[in-house]
């Protein structure tokens, strides 16, 4: 084998290590159950969902990065600002119902 061989061998070998670990991780963030729990927000014993929020703390001076799952219910649970759906008009919900009415005829 060549160093050349040897280098590109190792190199796909990281390469699938690395896919496989992003598979993974990707695989972990997705299902969010629901569980039954108390909400961090209103206190209310209901069905929440993990919600994974960065921490900063700043103890003598040296700033500490963590992240705190916390617990929140439907009503609580604090939203990305990209996952929101722009709020449609009345206008506009008539439109794609009659665009959906005439899909199925
Ligand atoms: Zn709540």
């Amino acid at each position: 084998m060549s160093d050349f061989e040897r280098y590109s061998a190792k190199n796909s070998a990281m390469g699938r290590a690395w896919e496989m670990d992003s598979k993974a991780k990707k695989k972990a963030e997705t299902p969010r159950e629901p569980v039954v729990g108390i909400c961090e927000k209103c206190k209310k014993e209901t069905q929440v969902m993990p919600f994974r929020s960065r921490q900063t703390d700043r103890t003598d001076g040296a700033a500490s990065f963590g992240v705190v799952v916390k617990h929140y219910c439907a009503d609580c649970f604090p939203r990305k600002k990209r996952d929101e759906a722009p709020a449609l008009s009345d206008k506009q919900v008539k439109n794609l119902l009659r665009g959906a009415r005439k899909g199925l005829l």
